[in-house]
């Protein structure tokens, strides 16, 4: 039966315009492709502009340094060594200018459901629109949803979750916007709260001015369960008073984040809990009293769902030992930071387990690992092996080539990675330079007229990278050439690694 479908020609189509996908389409679009970027949300950015994550972790270069620099020179950034945040109304807005400024085209509202093949390639993907069914032809695409809805249709072959975590995947958090917080009262409440007896940096559970008060409100019976082991609160750029922040705080627990049934309890249980977290600081955090929600996320905070086995499949063991690749792509610097997926006191797990020391990361011996809290169906590995603050590795091209399909890529947080790899590669620097990084390659598969993607030798996507400014054959500067350069000891993680403390119980600086 021929289709009446609506039918689209590009070079290059990229399906999912979060920063990975953004990224793919400006960098492939500027390399001379016709490039569609199809979204079925109404705007770009995805969980950082949708999910309210506003702050930005990782190598800040290429794109993602561009989307920052041009923001702030507009007000609506915060400029900071590490961690700056982006205003997630002007970020989208930015976005969509910049990629729409690059010639490349945007449907939104477009949802991307199926592929046609032929042989092992991807013929069109089909997608549902307003204009109902519409097909979208090119030689090459690039997944970049996420939850590797393309790759999958596709056929590739991929992972969900944590086999040591039956499968789960990493707890859910939704982002929220909170007004009339008043942050110095609270900075102050919490320095007070540090210096203070009740403080006990080995306990997670009382070293955060917040998860302590949880404690107390639990106690009090005005608050159930524990709704935040762990938070961030990002202040929101251009505010001079600061009365405006971002919060990702809540966390829904035992999560299949690909399978709809259970992604509506944790976005139902996610409304829920932000709504008594609210009522919570309210009432026990200083700089809260008076704090209302006023505006409440419309993207689910889902850390992870699949992952795509792609040409490498990218290990934490590479991270720890800081491996860089010839096709390296993108630096990584960042900390272990895979959410525990079962309900505890623990946010993340900041290391991994391993039989052996693994140079040059920060390793501890733990001959038995009773804490089922954050381990709660294996006996883990005697070796607790944490990043090195002085140390990155680097992301390889093959890791967003997906195996089984010739011309498909695949960038940000779906990319082939371990759990835990990925659980801590997953931030919006490297998804977006991972994207930067897929559209490059896609543009340089189609100039050699390659029959498969895999033919492409990333070495030259390495250099393409570098001849676009980002600094990949230099160690990361700022903050990470701070810590390289730092005399004293760097403690990874103070409250765990509290007995490598000086004999004044400080770490010169913590990681
Ligand atoms: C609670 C939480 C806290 C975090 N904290 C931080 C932090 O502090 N710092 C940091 O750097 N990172 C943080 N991260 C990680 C980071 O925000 C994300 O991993 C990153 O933004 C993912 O970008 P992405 O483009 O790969 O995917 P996404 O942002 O998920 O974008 C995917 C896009 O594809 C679209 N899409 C999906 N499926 C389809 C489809 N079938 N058809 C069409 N469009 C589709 C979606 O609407 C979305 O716009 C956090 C994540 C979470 C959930």
């Amino acid at each position: 039966m021929v289709s009446t479908a609506k039918r689209f020609f590009a070079d290059v189509v990229v399906c999912g315009g979060g920063v990975a996908g953004a990224g793919a389409a400006i960098a492939a679009a500027r390399a001379g492709k016709r490039v569609f970027l199809l979204e079925y949300r109404e705007s770009l950015g995805g969980l950082v502009t949708n999910g309210y994550i506003t702050g930005i972790a990782g190598c800040v270069d290429g794109l993602v340094k561009e989307w920052l620099d041009r923001l702030d020179a507009e007000g609506h950034a915060t400029i900071r060594a590490h961690l700056p945040v982006v205003e997630p109304e002007y970020g989208r807005v930015m976005l969509e200018q910049m990629v729409l400024q690059s010639g490349a085209r945007i449907l939104y509202g477009t949802h991307v459901v199926d592929v046609e093949k032929e042989g092992d390639s991807i013929r069109r993907v089909i997608a549902y629109c307003k204009s109902g069914r519409i097909e979208l032809e090119a030689p090459v695409y690039v997944d970049c949803t996420g939850d590797a809805d393309l790759a999958v249709a596709a056929g590739c072959p991929y992972e969900v979750g944590n086999a040591e975590f039956l499968g789960l995947n990493q707890s859910v958090t939704m982002g929220f916007k909170l007004s009339y917080v008043n942050l110095e009262a609270y900075y102050a409440a919490e320095r007070a709260f540090r210096q203070s007896d009740e403080c006990d940096p080995t306990d997670p559970r009382h070293c955060s001015l917040i998860v302590h008060q949880e404690h107390k409100a639990m106690a009090n019976g005005d608050l159930h369960e524990l709704l935040s082991p762990g938070y961030l609160v990002y202040a929101m750029p251009g505010d001079p008073t600061c009365t405006d922040v971002t919060l990702d705080a809540t966390h829904t627990f035992d999560c299949h984040c690909d399978d709809v049934v259970d992604l509506t309890r944790q976005i139902v249980d996610q409304h829920r809990k932000v709504l008594w977290f609210v009522d919570f600081l309210n009432k026990y955090v200083g700089g809260f009293e008076n704090a209302k929600l006023t505006s409440l996320a419309n993207m689910n905070g889902v850390r992870e769902s699949r992952r795509v086995i792609g040409e490498y499949v990218l290990k934490a063991t590479d991270i720890a030992a800081a491996r860089k690749f010839e096709d390296g792509i993108w630096q990584h610097a960042e900390v272990f930071d895979a959410h525990v997926p079962t309900p505890g006191h623990h946010t993340a797990n900041r290391h991994i387990h391993a039989a052996e020391p693994i140079e040059p990361a920060v390793c501890r011996h733990m001959p038995v690992d009773r804490d089922y809290n954050m381990h709660p169906f294996v006996d883990p590995l005697p070796w607790e092996i944490r990043t090195n603050p002085r140390e990155y590795c680097e992301v390889p091209f093959r890791s967003l080539i997906a195996t089984g399909v010739d011309n498909l890529l695949v960038a940000g947080r779906c990319f082939s990675a371990d759990y835990h790899a990925n659980g801590c590669v997953r931030i919006i620097a490297a998804c977006m330079g991972m994207g930067q990084a897929a559209g490059t390659g896609a543009a340089m598969f189609l100039d050699r007229g390659l029959a498969a993607v895999r033919e492409l030798d990333g070495k030259l996507v390495r250099e393409d990278m570098i001849r676009q400014g980002v600094k990949l054959n230099e160690a990361p500067g700022g903050y990470w050439k701070t810590l390289r350069e730092f005399k004293g000891e760097i403690f990874v993680n103070a409250a765990d690694m509290a007995d490598l403390r000086d004999e004044n119980g400080h770490g010169p600086y913590v990681f």
